[in-house]
């Protein structure tokens, strides 16, 4: 997962990079800036939040913006590293950025990319030559190439383009003025800049936005059906988003009345408080609270000066990051039953840390009840989850995680629960049930699980490179 920006219409720098950091939730382990004046391209990247991006004063006619998120290759530790590892990328008179994660970079590239956007770079300059400088037809022959997830904005000379891929796997979104266009993966980037949602980039569509203001759109590949990525709605994407016509925010609200309907229908006592876990459960909370007809209390308060948890790399890390990542209201938990919801249990380590600590300040009873289904596989698609080995579902059924996580009960979503609160069918549910959209996907899969998937990381490109 990563956040991609596209500006056009003279833009100030400084505004850019304020539009750029409503992406941080989407990546922040790197970020850059790419932008155009009078033809000239200049850049400027970061380790960490777009906050930290140096750029000068002034404005640009394009821009193009990117914030990291580790799912390919490693984390950024040092400067020097920047330039591969984080886009935007320019080549000749493209510049490209994108989120997602191609699964077949090795078949077509011997080279080794820190990050898929520098190879969608060399690829799509390849194939312009190919065809005499045509972005659509480069990217007819992108399409036939590549597999995987591929949401992503550029420049060509003067123009802007967004591209997402056939199977609409990553959001990607677009507004336009009388003097702007900007293209985001959110549509809370647009909100900010003061324009109105135009509409979703289509699935396969190609847009290119010229300086005039006029947009030409170009339907390259037509998949029959599309694959969204569901955990944008359960995790990734801010609740103010608005996404395939949706606000995530009530998906979110959904998936609480839903687990609501669970907890009722397994018979369990109700609680004293419904308690959110900061800060994505916070709506599927406020749901299930209304539902049950139990008071909500935020009892669990982030410590806002630590990144995600999730990002640290080594599980000892992620120990460490987990135990100071919450603070908690002590008088509100001794000798009362509560019930905890979260988003997800990827490898267990901040359900397992909070119940400890419910449990070290008197709570009687600690429910945990959890927006998604159990994710038991790994996700090629550029969530950070790429063995099966890290996914605490695939190695424990629900009692041994009931166990490990040390609470009175776990109580997770079901698939059809979570497909009505989506609301759509064409989702991705790869992670949850093992079917993979894409055919190169298919094969890693089958690899990876004959060879016992023994690496973590994107190392599953080792596994059956
Ligand atoms: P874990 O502690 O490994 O069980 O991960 C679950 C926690 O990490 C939940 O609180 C989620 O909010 C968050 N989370 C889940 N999936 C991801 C992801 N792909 N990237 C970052 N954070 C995640």
């Amino acid at each position: 997962m990563c956040g991609v920006l596209g500006i056009m219409g003279g833009y100030n720098l400084r505004e850019a990079r304020e539009l750029l950091l409503l992406l941080t939730h989407r990546g922040q382990d790197a970020s850059g800036l790419l932008w155009q004046t009078h033809g000239v391209m200049s850049s400027a990247k970061a380790m960490g939040s777009p906050a930290e991006i140096d750029v000068p004063e002034g404005q640009a006619d394009i821009v193009l913006g990117s914030t990291r998120y580790p799912t390919s290759g490693r984390q950024v530790v040092s400067e020097a590293e920047l330039d591969t590892f984080v886009g935007p990328f320019p080549k000749g008179d493209i510049a490209v950025t994108h989120n997602g994660n191609i699964t077949n970079v090795q078949v077509h590239s011997r080279k080794r990319y820190d990050c898929d956007a520098e190879f969608i770079a060399d690829m799509l300059q390849l194939k312009m030559q190919e065809t005499g400088n045509s972005l659509p037809e480069a990217f007819r022959r992108l399409d036939t190439d590549f597999d995987g997830a591929y949401s992503l904005v550029g420049l060509h000379g003067d123009n802007l383009f967004a591209y997402r891929d056939p199977r609409g796997f990553k959001p990607l979104v677009f507004g336009r003025n009388a003097t702007h266009t900007v293209i985001a993966s959110e549509s809370i980037v647009l909100d900010m800049a003061g324009l109105t949602l135009e509409r979703d980039v289509y699935p396969g569509e190609l847009i290119i936005f010229r300086p005039d203001g006029s947009m030409e759109s170009h339907s390259i590949s037509q998949s029959s059906t599309h694959s969204h990525c569901f955990f944008e709605y359960v995790y990734f994407a801010n609740p103010a988003s608005r996404m395939e016509s949706q606000l995530v925010y009530d998906v979110r609200f959904r998936l609480g009345r839903a687990l609501a309907r669970l907890f009722k229908r397994r018979g369990f006592p109700d609680p004293d408080y419904v308690v959110p876990v900061p800060d994505t459960s916070r709506p599927a909370a406020q749901a299930l609270a209304e539902e049950l007809k139990v008071p909500m209390r935020e009892i669990i308060l982030k410590n806002r000066y630590l990144g995600r948890t999730f990002i640290a790399r080594s599980q000892k890390d992620r120990d460490a990051m987990a135990r100071h990542k919450y603070l908690y209201l002590e008088d509100k938990i001794r000798g009362r039953d509560l019930l905890v919801v979260d988003d997800s249990i990827v490898r267990g380590t901040t359900a397992k840390m909070i119940v400890a600590d419910l449990r070290k300040r008197g709570a009687r009873k600690v429910y945990f009840a959890v927006t998604c289904p159990p994710q038991n596989h790994p996700c090629y698609y550029g969530i950070d989850i790429s063995t099966s080995r890290e996914l605490i579902a695939s190695e424990k059924d629900l009692e041994k995680i009931r166990e490990f996580i040390d609470a009175d009960a776990v109580i997770y979503q079901d698939m059809d629960s979570l497909v009505n609160a989506i609301g759509m069918r064409d989702n991705c549910l790869a992670c949850l049930d093992g079917r993979y959209p894409t055919e190169h996907a298919r094969w890693i899969r089958q690899v990876a699980a004959q060879s016992g998937e023994s690496c973590t990381g994107r190392d599953y490109e080792r596994i059956v490179g």
